[in-house]
């Protein structure tokens, strides 16, 4: 009958959300012994500047070898490291681990730019700028080197305090992009009261450049070049992508059509590949 069939639904609807359940605290429990395990690493996305081809950056983004279930992806694990509150210390090394590897570039006489993402959470701590500071001095940094990469609402909730910590990172020389703009809750008149240096623009717009000519893209890169805002392009996947950012004067990019995010020692490679600066 019906009611027989909607009670299976039921039945089979709570039994879903019990293993959905148990699967996120079996993720939470594992993600809490994971950097102690060593299980995390850091790959590296180049950043290309789009009118000249030069490799300009690195975006760090994370991955999760699990012994038992494989490769997790921060799109599964980040969500839950926030909730639990897991992304502090896991966002600790992180940040640490950016800095050992611009270390080791720097002592190959290496000069490159590295971006790390940085949770709305662990943006809120109160030791985050003092944290950052550390690991700088740690490796013997200067700040003009590392880049955060925040989100809108990381940004957006509380704009005085943002702007408090903003101000701190910036007098140790780091800079801020808005990481996936457009996507979330602010505007380009919000962002004017916040010292930030990068806008990357989320690929959601790239993608719908196939269909509208650009002209969307187009309009946020003169608004933030105004506004003294370099801008990334994420997730370019095509050729005439590419194109029509370089057109419209975007200043860097990145996405599979450019390059995968590379395990550390393939980064370094293409840092050494990497044409010399004339002048
Ligand atoms: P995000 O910061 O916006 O990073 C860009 C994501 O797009 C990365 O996914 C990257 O691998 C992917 N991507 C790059 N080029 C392309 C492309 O051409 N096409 C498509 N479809 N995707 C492309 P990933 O590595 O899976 O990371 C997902 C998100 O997880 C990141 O988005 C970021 O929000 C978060 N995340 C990654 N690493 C960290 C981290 O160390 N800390 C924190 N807090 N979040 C992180
Ligand atoms: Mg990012
Ligand atoms: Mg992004
Ligand atoms: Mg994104």
């Amino acid at each position: 009958s019906a009611k027989q069939a909607g009670k299976n639904a039921l039945r089979f609807f709570e039994a879903s959300m019990n293993a959905e359940l148990d699967a996120q605290q079996d993720l939470e429990r594992q993600l809490h012994r994971a950097v102690e395990r060593g299980e995390f690493e850091l790959n590296y996305q180049p950043q290309f500047d789009l009118q000249t081809g030069e490799l300009r950056a690195f975006e760090a983004l994370l991955r999760w070898q699990h012994p038992r279930l494989g490769p997790v992806p921060p799109t599964r694990f980040i969500p839950v490291a926030e909730e639990g509150g897991m992304i502090v210390p896991i966002g600790c090394w992180v940040i640490d681990q950016a800095c050992a590897q611009l270390r080791r570039w720097q002592d190959a006489g290496l000069q490159v730019r590295l971006a790390v993402n940085i949770a709305p959470l662990q943006f809120a701590h109160g030791d985050f700028v003092s944290s950052v500071e550390a690991a700088l001095a740690r490796y013997g940094l200067e700040g003009s080197f590392l880049e955060l990469e925040l989100n809108e609402s990381a940004l957006m909730t509380d704009l005085e305090a943002s702007a408090r910590q903003l101000a701190a990172l910036r007098a140790l020389g780091v800079s801020v992009a808005v990481d996936d703009f457009g996507t979330g809750y602010s505007s380009l008149a919000y962002l004017e009261r916040l010292p930030v240096n990068t806008l990357k623009i989320d690929r959601l717009f790239v993608d719908a450049m196939r269909n509208n000519q650009g002209t969307l893209v187009a309009s946020i890169i003169a608004l933030a070049h105004a506004m003294k805002l370099q801008v990334v392009a994420e997730g370019i996947e095509g050729a005439d992508q590419l194109e029509a950012l370089r057109r419209i004067g975007c200043d860097l990019g990145q996405g599979y059509h450019l390059a995968l995010p590379l395990r550390a020692d393939e980064a370094t490679a293409g840092l050494l590949e990497r044409a010399p600066v004339s002048g």
